[in-house]
């Protein structure tokens, strides 16, 4: 079984998420992706990939992702934040982040680090991934 990568981006954040995952869809192939509704819609849509999308984060889908932390399966989150921007949803936000910290899952919430942290779990889990290697 594949480990589990969660991908979310606000609104401002989208095309560059889809950017970096065109440049990075080698390596994201490696995992079984997990999103938030739109940002999943527009992975699998724009980029061709397999993802599980979950509810839309102002609607719940954060939490649902928090939860997946519970289960044990989500090796790694890159969250592009928009720092800028009013969320209505921010508690979900803030509890997410710290299902993270508390349960020790790797979480980028910026471009640059999630290039980081994706190289990091392509090191550790890139030989026990299945994926095409193209
Ligand atoms: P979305 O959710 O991918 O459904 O837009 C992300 C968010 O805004 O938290």
């Amino acid at each position: 079984m594949r480990p589990t990568l969660a991908l979310i981006a606000h609104d401002a954040r989208k095309d560059d998420l889809v950017a970096f995952a065109l440049r990075r869809r080698a390596d994201l192939r490696r995992f079984a992706l997990l999103a938030t509704g739109t940002t999943g819609g527009r992975l699998a849509d724009e980029v061709d990939l397999e993802v599980e999308a979950v509810r839309s984060g102002p609607v719940g889908g954060d939490v649902q992702i928090g939860a997946r932390i519970l289960d044990g399966h989500v090796v790694g989150v890159l969250f592009l934040r928009d720092p800028m921007t009013a969320h209505p949803h921010e508690p979900d936000i803030q509890a997410l982040l710290k299902l993270c910290d508390i349960h020790g899952v790797p979480l980028a919430t910026n471009q640059v680090t999630a290039e980081l942290v994706l190289d990091g779990l392509v090191r550790r889990f890139g030989t026990a991934a299945e994926g095409p290697a193209h």
